[in-house]
Protein backbone atom coordinates (compact mmCIF):
# COMPACT_ATOMS: atom_id res chain seq x y z
CA UNK A 1 0.00 0.00 0.00
CA UNK A 2 0.92 3.09 -1.03
CA UNK A 3 2.08 6.05 1.79
CA UNK A 4 -0.84 7.75 0.64
CA UNK A 5 -3.59 5.41 0.99
CA UNK A 6 -2.33 4.14 3.92
CA UNK A 7 -3.19 8.03 4.84
CA UNK A 8 -6.44 7.49 3.72
CA UNK A 9 -7.01 3.91 5.00
CA UNK A 10 -6.25 5.44 8.88
CA UNK A 11 -7.97 8.69 8.37
CA UNK A 12 -11.19 6.64 7.51
CA UNK A 13 -11.02 3.91 9.93
CA UNK A 14 -10.76 7.47 12.38
CA UNK A 15 -13.98 8.87 11.20
CA UNK A 16 -15.19 5.10 11.97
CA UNK A 17 -18.05 3.10 10.22
CA UNK A 18 -21.38 5.31 8.65
CA UNK A 19 -24.35 3.89 9.91
CA UNK A 20 -27.12 3.11 6.86
CA UNK A 21 -30.48 2.29 7.20
CA UNK A 22 -32.27 1.71 4.45
CA UNK A 23 -35.56 3.31 4.62
CA UNK A 24 -36.81 0.75 1.59
CA UNK A 25 -39.34 -2.18 2.33
CA UNK A 26 -38.16 -5.11 0.14
CA UNK A 27 -41.57 -5.87 -1.59
CA UNK A 28 -44.75 -5.04 -0.09
CA UNK A 29 -46.00 -8.96 -0.54
CA UNK A 30 -42.81 -10.58 0.87
CA UNK A 31 -44.44 -10.80 4.10
CA UNK A 32 -46.78 -13.72 2.80
CA UNK A 33 -43.87 -15.63 1.07
CA UNK A 34 -43.05 -19.18 1.45
CA UNK A 35 -40.57 -20.21 4.53
CA UNK A 36 -39.04 -22.96 2.65
CA UNK A 37 -35.36 -24.46 3.66
CA UNK A 38 -32.75 -22.13 1.74
CA UNK A 39 -32.16 -23.73 -1.89
CA UNK A 40 -28.91 -22.56 -1.91
CA UNK A 41 -27.76 -24.87 1.05
CA UNK A 42 -24.40 -26.02 0.76
CA UNK A 43 -24.08 -29.78 -0.88
CA UNK A 44 -22.70 -32.45 0.77
CA UNK A 45 -22.10 -34.90 -2.02
CA UNK A 46 -19.41 -31.95 -3.28
CA UNK A 47 -17.76 -31.41 0.02
CA UNK A 48 -13.98 -32.33 -0.92
CA UNK A 49 -14.43 -30.46 -4.21
CA UNK A 50 -16.27 -27.64 -1.98
CA UNK A 51 -12.78 -27.75 -0.13
CA UNK A 52 -10.64 -26.89 -2.90
CA UNK A 53 -12.45 -24.76 -4.29
CA UNK A 54 -12.37 -22.58 -1.12
CA UNK A 55 -8.24 -22.73 -1.04
CA UNK A 56 -8.26 -21.82 -4.48
CA UNK A 57 -10.72 -18.62 -3.79
CA UNK A 58 -8.43 -17.34 -1.45
CA UNK A 59 -4.85 -17.69 -3.48
CA UNK A 60 -7.20 -15.61 -5.99
CA UNK A 61 -8.20 -13.20 -3.52
CA UNK A 62 -4.29 -12.53 -3.12
CA UNK A 63 -3.91 -12.43 -6.31
CA UNK A 64 -6.32 -9.82 -6.46
CA UNK A 65 -4.78 -7.91 -3.94
CA UNK A 66 -1.51 -7.56 -5.47
CA UNK A 67 -3.09 -6.95 -8.37
CA UNK A 68 -2.30 -3.58 -10.45
CA UNK A 69 -3.39 -4.51 -13.67
CA UNK A 70 -5.44 -1.55 -13.99
CA UNK A 71 -5.07 2.01 -12.19
CA UNK A 72 -8.25 0.70 -9.52
CA UNK A 73 -5.61 -1.60 -8.01
CA UNK A 74 -3.54 1.82 -6.49
CA UNK A 75 -6.64 3.90 -5.93
CA UNK A 76 -9.03 1.31 -4.06
CA UNK A 77 -8.45 0.72 -0.15
CA UNK A 78 -9.64 -3.23 -0.29
CA UNK A 79 -10.78 -4.95 -3.28
CA UNK A 80 -13.73 -6.60 -2.59
CA UNK A 81 -13.60 -10.01 -3.95
CA UNK A 82 -16.23 -12.14 -3.25
CA UNK A 83 -18.76 -13.28 -0.46
CA UNK A 84 -20.48 -16.28 0.39
CA UNK A 85 -20.33 -20.24 -0.38
CA UNK A 86 -17.59 -21.81 -2.41
CA UNK A 87 -20.02 -24.64 -3.00
CA UNK A 88 -23.39 -22.13 -3.33
CA UNK A 89 -25.58 -23.28 -6.29
CA UNK A 90 -26.24 -19.41 -7.36
CA UNK A 91 -24.10 -16.34 -8.13
CA UNK A 92 -25.26 -13.10 -8.05
CA UNK A 93 -22.82 -10.30 -9.98
CA UNK A 94 -22.68 -6.74 -9.77
CA UNK A 95 -20.86 -4.34 -11.30
CA UNK A 96 -18.43 -3.09 -9.05
CA UNK A 97 -17.25 -2.02 -5.50
CA UNK A 98 -18.56 1.34 -4.05
CA UNK A 99 -17.88 3.53 -1.19
CA UNK A 100 -18.88 1.38 1.63
CA UNK A 101 -17.53 -1.97 -0.17
CA UNK A 102 -14.16 -0.47 -0.36
CA UNK A 103 -14.30 0.37 3.47
CA UNK A 104 -15.09 -3.35 3.97
CA UNK A 105 -13.99 -5.60 1.31
CA UNK A 106 -16.91 -7.21 0.80
CA UNK A 107 -19.44 -6.56 -2.23
CA UNK A 108 -22.99 -5.30 -1.49
CA UNK A 109 -22.27 -4.13 2.25
CA UNK A 110 -24.07 -0.75 1.57
CA UNK A 111 -27.66 0.59 0.95
CA UNK A 112 -27.84 -1.23 -2.45
CA UNK A 113 -26.57 -4.38 -0.23
CA UNK A 114 -28.85 -4.33 2.17
CA UNK A 115 -31.42 -4.20 -0.47
CA UNK A 116 -30.11 -7.44 -1.75
CA UNK A 117 -30.61 -9.33 1.57
CA UNK A 118 -33.73 -9.22 2.00
CA UNK A 119 -34.39 -10.11 -1.78
CA UNK A 120 -31.93 -13.21 -1.21
CA UNK A 121 -34.31 -13.68 2.42
CA UNK A 122 -37.31 -13.39 0.39
CA UNK A 123 -36.48 -16.69 -1.50
CA UNK A 124 -34.88 -18.76 1.53
CA UNK A 125 -31.27 -17.70 0.16
CA UNK A 126 -28.72 -15.65 1.99
CA UNK A 127 -25.24 -14.22 1.50
CA UNK A 128 -23.98 -17.15 3.71
CA UNK A 129 -25.27 -19.56 1.02
CA UNK A 130 -25.17 -18.09 -2.13
CA UNK A 131 -22.02 -16.64 -4.14
CA UNK A 132 -21.63 -12.64 -4.30
CA UNK A 133 -18.93 -10.90 -6.56
CA UNK A 134 -18.86 -7.86 -9.11
CA UNK A 135 -17.28 -7.37 -12.36
CA UNK A 136 -14.63 -5.65 -11.24
CA UNK A 137 -12.79 -6.16 -7.67
CA UNK A 138 -11.68 -2.34 -7.11
CA UNK A 139 -13.61 0.83 -6.60
CA UNK A 140 -14.14 3.00 -9.42
CA UNK A 141 -14.11 6.49 -7.94
CA UNK A 142 -14.98 9.84 -10.38
CA UNK A 143 -12.28 11.49 -8.56
CA UNK A 144 -9.86 8.88 -7.06
CA UNK A 145 -8.26 11.94 -5.36
CA UNK A 146 -11.18 12.48 -3.05
CA UNK A 147 -11.62 8.95 -1.89
CA UNK A 148 -13.72 10.40 0.83
CA UNK A 149 -16.75 11.89 -1.07
CA UNK A 150 -19.79 9.57 -0.81
CA UNK A 151 -21.17 9.49 -4.49
CA UNK A 152 -18.32 9.71 -5.68
CA UNK A 153 -19.02 6.22 -7.56
CA UNK A 154 -18.83 5.37 -11.56
CA UNK A 155 -19.44 2.30 -13.47
CA UNK A 156 -15.87 0.63 -14.50
CA UNK A 157 -14.63 1.32 -18.13
CA UNK A 158 -14.15 -1.10 -20.60
CA UNK A 159 -10.70 -1.11 -20.04
CA UNK A 160 -10.96 -1.85 -16.40
CA UNK A 161 -13.75 -4.37 -17.02
CA UNK A 162 -10.98 -5.97 -19.12
CA UNK A 163 -8.43 -6.10 -16.72
CA UNK A 164 -10.32 -7.91 -14.08
CA UNK A 165 -12.71 -10.42 -16.14
CA UNK A 166 -9.75 -13.06 -15.46
CA UNK A 167 -10.62 -13.28 -12.13
CA UNK A 168 -14.50 -13.19 -12.23
CA UNK A 169 -13.81 -16.09 -14.69
CA UNK A 170 -11.66 -17.91 -12.41
CA UNK A 171 -14.29 -17.33 -9.75
CA UNK A 172 -17.02 -18.89 -11.60
CA UNK A 173 -15.09 -21.51 -13.12
CA UNK A 174 -13.92 -22.82 -8.96
CA UNK A 175 -17.43 -22.49 -7.79
CA UNK A 176 -19.15 -23.77 -10.82
CA UNK A 177 -23.01 -22.44 -9.51
CA UNK A 178 -25.78 -23.94 -11.04
CA UNK A 179 -27.55 -20.40 -12.05
CA UNK A 180 -26.05 -17.25 -12.53
CA UNK A 181 -28.18 -14.18 -11.53
CA UNK A 182 -26.29 -10.61 -13.19
CA UNK A 183 -27.54 -7.65 -11.64
CA UNK A 184 -27.67 -4.66 -13.73
CA UNK A 185 -26.86 -3.67 -17.15
CA UNK A 186 -22.90 -3.76 -16.81
CA UNK A 187 -23.07 -7.45 -15.55
CA UNK A 188 -25.22 -8.48 -17.86
CA UNK A 189 -23.98 -7.16 -20.99
CA UNK A 190 -20.42 -7.96 -20.03
CA UNK A 191 -21.50 -11.59 -18.71
CA UNK A 192 -23.80 -12.03 -22.00
CA UNK A 193 -21.83 -10.98 -24.51
CA UNK A 194 -24.04 -8.16 -25.72
CA UNK A 195 -24.83 -4.31 -26.74
CA UNK A 196 -28.73 -5.20 -25.17
CA UNK A 197 -30.03 -3.21 -22.68
CA UNK A 198 -31.07 -4.38 -19.14
CA UNK A 199 -34.67 -3.74 -19.54
CA UNK A 200 -34.47 -6.12 -22.51
CA UNK A 201 -32.30 -8.75 -21.04
CA UNK A 202 -34.14 -9.58 -17.80
CA UNK A 203 -36.75 -11.93 -17.04
CA UNK A 204 -35.41 -14.30 -19.65
CA UNK A 205 -32.54 -16.91 -19.47
CA UNK A 206 -29.73 -16.23 -21.24
CA UNK A 207 -26.18 -18.29 -21.06
CA UNK A 208 -23.27 -17.56 -19.45
CA UNK A 209 -21.51 -19.52 -22.79
CA UNK A 210 -17.56 -20.25 -21.14
CA UNK A 211 -19.60 -23.24 -18.90
CA UNK A 212 -22.76 -23.25 -20.60
CA UNK A 213 -24.31 -21.81 -17.19
CA UNK A 214 -27.98 -20.62 -17.04
CA UNK A 215 -27.80 -16.82 -16.32
CA UNK A 216 -30.64 -14.58 -15.00
CA UNK A 217 -29.90 -11.01 -15.54
CA UNK A 218 -32.47 -8.45 -13.32
CA UNK A 219 -32.16 -5.32 -12.27
CA UNK A 220 -29.28 -3.71 -10.16
CA UNK A 221 -30.82 -3.38 -6.45
CA UNK A 222 -29.54 0.40 -6.42
CA UNK A 223 -31.76 1.12 -9.28
CA UNK A 224 -34.67 -0.24 -6.75
CA UNK A 225 -33.53 2.07 -4.40
CA UNK A 226 -34.38 4.68 -7.83
CA UNK A 227 -37.12 3.20 -8.84
CA UNK A 228 -39.51 1.13 -6.93
CA UNK A 229 -41.80 0.09 -9.27
CA UNK A 230 -38.90 -1.96 -10.69
CA UNK A 231 -39.44 -3.91 -7.44
CA UNK A 232 -42.45 -6.24 -9.24
CA UNK A 233 -40.13 -6.91 -11.81
CA UNK A 234 -37.11 -8.19 -9.52
CA UNK A 235 -39.65 -10.14 -7.41
CA UNK A 236 -41.14 -11.87 -10.88
CA UNK A 237 -37.04 -13.18 -11.74
CA UNK A 238 -36.39 -14.11 -8.20
CA UNK A 239 -39.66 -16.32 -8.32
CA UNK A 240 -38.62 -17.56 -11.16
CA UNK A 241 -35.24 -18.75 -9.85
CA UNK A 242 -36.76 -20.16 -7.34
CA UNK A 243 -39.04 -22.43 -9.51
CA UNK A 244 -35.44 -23.28 -10.80
CA UNK A 245 -33.82 -24.34 -7.39
CA UNK A 246 -36.85 -25.86 -6.47
CA UNK A 247 -37.14 -28.39 -9.22
CA UNK A 248 -33.04 -29.05 -9.38
CA UNK A 249 -33.99 -30.14 -5.05
CA UNK A 250 -36.63 -31.89 -6.43
CA UNK A 251 -34.69 -33.84 -9.38
CA UNK A 252 -31.90 -34.88 -6.68
CA UNK A 253 -34.08 -36.07 -4.08
N1 LIG B 1 -22.98 -2.18 -6.52
C1 LIG B 1 -22.37 -3.23 -7.12
O1 LIG B 1 -22.56 -3.46 -8.31
N2 LIG B 1 -21.57 -4.00 -6.39
C2 LIG B 1 -21.35 -3.80 -5.10
O2 LIG B 1 -20.61 -4.56 -4.50
C3 LIG B 1 -21.99 -2.70 -4.49
C4 LIG B 1 -22.80 -1.92 -5.22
Amino acid sequence: MTPANELIRLVRELRGRVEIRSEEEWFVGSAQLPASPPAGAPRTSGAPAALSAASELKKLAKAVEACRACPLGTQRLHPAFGVGSPDAKVMFIGEGPGFEEDRQGEPFVGKAGQLLDKILASIGLSRKTVYIANIVKCHPMVDPADPERRGNDRPPTPAEMEACRGFLDQQIRLIRPKWIVALGGVAAKTLIGTETGITRLRGKWHTYEPLDIPLLPTYHPAALLRNPDWKRDVWTDMKNLKNALERDDEANA
